[in-house]
């Protein structure tokens, strides 16, 4: 006599090895360990940060893994030590996918810059599947307003766009550019405009004006057609342009539309230099940052504001099954704008 133990079974996408296709594959539920909670996946968006995963360019990666950082469900199971959850509770998880709490950042309260820093997709298996876990301190509640599918992109591209803005130092009423119409620039545009700034969209070629007065652009300026960099100087100068096209030239050749002070906040992935000449930063006392993404608390704040605001991704939904086919549309460069897998 026998006993059968039926196990609960679930659906993943996931990467065997650097370059590997997309695999459809069936795994066990897992079970959350201590101050782990169990995430029943409802939708996660595909970033341009996957391909770390995918190609396997992050170092020390280990396979199979599971990618996605920009996750929305609901609390389904809590491991042990975990009290600010609830089982039902809507929650999301983006890049920051926890921290240690004990390293020198995290003891100055930089969570952000933690040391130990764990990335879901990356780190440990994110949310390409039906059921995740994430350590309890990277989870964010997601507003009652927002949808699975429209919270997703926003904990990642999102809080990349509004928090990187809302540090810049520009004012309501100053001029503020953002370069690049995508998965990045198109949440950029929305939030400058709800944060007062005038804003220039800057994009390549003439039929992207239009989507980007609708996005809450003031002014258009096409890179492709005129001199950018020029366009910005005779509207003032800008006192941020938010770079989010991968594009380290566009990048360069914009840092002489920047105004006395203005900034160049680099959000857009590139692995080629920026250049500059260092009197081309010295008059005006102008300069370049990066920005990664922020802290839960930090990602709480966007979703609030999106849900205050307005601001909304624009998305393209397919089915979990569709992976491979998904993520090829976001490499294309084609989605309007972010694409977003559903459980
Ligand atoms: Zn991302
Ligand atoms: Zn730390």
């Amino acid at each position: 006599m026998g006993t059968t133990v039926a196990i609960a079974a679930m659906k993943t996408a996931e990467i065997l090895g650097p370059g590997a296709d997309f695999q459809i594959a069936e795994r066990e539920i897992p079970k959350p360990g201590a101050r782990e909670v169990r995430i029943k996946v409802q939708a996660c968006g595909i970033c341009h940060s996957d391909a770390l995963t995918k190609d396997g360019t992050w170092p020390g990666i280990r396979y199979p893994r599971v990618p996605g950082h920009e996750v929305a469900g609901i609390v389904d199971e809590l491991g042990t030590g975990v009290s600010e959850w609830q089982p039902g509770q809507r929650v999301g998880v983006g890049w920051h996918g926890g921290h240690d709490g004990t390293c020198l950042a995290c003891r100055r309260g930089d969570f952000r810059n933690c040391e130990n820093l764990k990335i879901p997709g990356i780190s440990y298996d994110g949310g390409y599947q039906q059921y995740m876990l994430a350590p309890a301190e990277a989870l964010v509640a997601i507003p009652a307003a927002l949808s699975d599918v429209e919270a997703a992109p926003l904990l990642c591209a999102g809080i990349t766009t509004y928090n990187s803005l809302r540090h810049s130092g520009a004012l309501p009423g100053d001029l503020v550019a953002v370069q690049g119409i995508g998965g990045l620039g198109h949440l950029g545009i929305q939030f400058a405009n709800k944060f007062g700034y005038r804003v220039a969209a800057v994009g390549r070629g003439a039929e992207n004006a239009d989507l980007a007065n609708r996005l809450g652009a003031n002014v258009y300026i096409d890179s492709k057609g005129t001199n950018a960099a020029a366009e910005l100087r005779k509207l003032g100068g800008a006192r941020v342009i938010l770079a989010t096209a991968p594009n380290a030239r566009s990048m360069s050749e914009l840092i002489d539309g920047l105004g006395p002070n203005g900034k160049l906040i680099v959000v857009g992935v590139d692995f080629s230099p920026i250049e500059v000449t260092p009197g081309l930063l010295i008059s005006g006392s102008r300069s370049i940052q990066g920005w990664a993404t922020g802290s839960p608390a930090d990602t709480e704040d966007t979703l609030r504001f999106a849900e205050l605001s307005g601001v909304r991704p624009m998305i393209e939904t397919y089915p979990l099954e569709r992976a491979g086919e998904a993520y090829a549309r976001m490499l294309s460069g084609d989605a309007q704008f972010r694409v977003v897998l559903t459980m």
